[in-house]
């Protein structure tokens, strides 16, 4: 267990902030909107206050502030990936989730390297470029070494350019020894969620194992820097506590890292609890968040840190997905299965940790991103160009990643339409992709065209 109290987060302090926010009128919404249109994040005031917007007006306001900000610094491009779920083992006992050791009525599986390769192999068949590795907190017999082994085989698996490009990871925190090794392994981000942020609820909900130790948790975005980890991705499961405090502590987690480390998360990530079998919690959340309440959440966090990616999974419906891209989402996962085995073993679900949102197959979804505006990204150039961490963030807060990260997107969507999708999709894309370079200025359109240009005459993994 850790040996001390982090305080991290300071939750009187959240709470007082709360309380003292006010109802705001339309004058001080209009001032704390007008400091985040400089995009420089937004003081925890600024984000206690927004919390408390209800008035129709000011929420319109809101979004389109939001909407404003997600544009200037993403432009019109949505990464894609999807999970490669490798183990449901667990040790620990969430009561959330259906792969809780409590639950004996889940098929337990931790697939074999073959069979990772395979899983693999039917990922790339489709065009899928970025994987999230995904497993319960409990290894086979070779421990720790399996995960490595797995990022290995995920890497080694691709043909020609049908490969996984960049392998995200979610597994249980680490020590620094391991967080070192991973970082070996080649992966980009390593992500985590505290689930919760609120201590008494989070002892509540996790109820046996390591994870039931907040600190251990909380502390290891710590660890993965202190271990070269360059990049990770926190995350809060919405519903088990109060929104407003999770979003605060949040903020206090960030402004940690920003301070010991001199950079603060890559990406965050916004599930919300979905009904999951054998966890009949997940199926009743405390603190439910709707519709209007998840929006609010994506637009305060895209101008509370403009510069990290908010991700999005399958756990939403296609609607709530369509409605908040433009608020800020910048990732999404798409043709998702959370049971290990689950994309080349279609025969059943079982196995599954949560029940999804929305079902439809990769180029089901690229369609529609693309009928909706938004360039579906397959590129991994910045982290194969080392532009990791602080020197992304270096480059991304002047506005510059756009140079690189528009042309890519492009080109890597030009790739998947040449390869993968179906004529219907074909179609779509390119039509997407003239409209957007028509509203590109003059040389990053040079640019982005002669990208496409050598995709068109066959080359793969075209970035810049
Ligand atoms: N086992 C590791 C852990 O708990 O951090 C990593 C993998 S865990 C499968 C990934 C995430 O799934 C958890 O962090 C949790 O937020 C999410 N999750 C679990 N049950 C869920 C549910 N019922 N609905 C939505 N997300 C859920
Ligand atoms: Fe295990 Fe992670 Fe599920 Fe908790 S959320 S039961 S640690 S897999």
């Amino acid at each position: 267990m850790s040996s001390k109290t982090s305080n991290i987060v300071r939750e009187k302090e959240i709470q007082e902030a709360l309380e003292q926010a006010p109802r705001p009128d339309a004058t001080q919404v209009a001032e704390i909107l007008a400091r985040a249109r400089e995009m420089h994040g937004l003081a925890p005031a600024d984000v206690a206050t927004l919390c408390c917007v209800e008035d129709p007006d000011q929420l319109r306001e809101l979004y389109r502030t939001a909407r404003k900000v997600k544009e200037e610094i993403y432009g019109r491009r949505l990464v894609m990936f999807t999970p490669l779920y490798v183990s449901n083992l667990c040790a620990n006992d969430c009561a959330y989730c259906s792969f809780r050791s409590s639950n004996r009525s889940l098929v337990r599986r931790a697939l074999t390297q073959d069979e990772i390769a395979r899983e693999t192999r039917t990922l790339t068949a489709e065009g899928h470029k970025r994987v999230l590795l995904v497993a319960g907190e409990a290894y086979p017999r070779e421990g720790f070494d399996y995960i490595l082994d797995a990022i290995d085989t995920v890497y080694a698996a691709g043909r020609g350019s049908d490969e996984i490009r960049r392998i995200n990871v979610n597994v249980a925190p680490l020590e620094v020894e391991q967080f070192a090794q991973l970082r070996a392994a080649g992966i980009g981000t390593y992500q985590i969620f505290q689930e919760t942020y609120d201590r008494k609820v989070y002892s509540t909900v996790h109820l046996r194992g390591r994870k039931s130790d907040y600190d251990w948790r909380i502390e290891a975005m710590d660890r993965a820097f202190q271990g070269g980890i360059e990049d990770v991705g926190v995350g809060v499961l919405f519903g088990l506590a109060d929104w407003r405090f999770e979003l605060l502590a949040l903020q206090q987690h960030i402004l940690h890292l920003e301070d010991r480390f001199g950079v603060g998360p890559h990406t965050i990530s916004v599930p919300r609890l979905e009904p999951a079998d054998g966890a009949q919690l997940a199926s009743d959340p405390p603190f439910p968040v709707d519709g209007e309440s998840f929006r609010k959440i994506v637009a305060i966090l895209r101008l509370m840190v403009p510069y990290t990616g908010i991700i999005m999974s399958t756990r939403e419906t296609a609607e709530i997905r369509r409605t908040t891209f433009a608020l800020g989402v910048s990732q999404i996962s798409a043709g998702s299965r959370t049971n290990p085995g689950g994309y080349s073993d279609d025969s059943s679900g079982t196995g599954a940790q949560f029940s999804l949102g929305d079902h439809r197959a990769l180029d089901e979804v690229v369609r529609d991103v693309a009928q909706l505006g938004y360039v579906p990204s397959f590129c991994t150039g910045c982290y194969r160009l080392g532009r990791v961490g602080a020197d992304f963030m270096d480059l991304a807060r002047p506005g510059d990643i756009k140079h690189h990260c528009d042309p890519n997107g492009l080109s890597s969507f030009l790739e998947y339409l040449r390869d993968y999708a179906s004529e219907e999709t074909r179609e779509i894309g390119r039509k997407c992709i003239h409209s957007v370079l028509e509203e590109m200025s003059p040389e990053p359109r040079r640019r982005a065209q002669k990208m496409l240009e050598k995709v068109g005459r066959g080359e793969s993994d075209v970035f810049c």
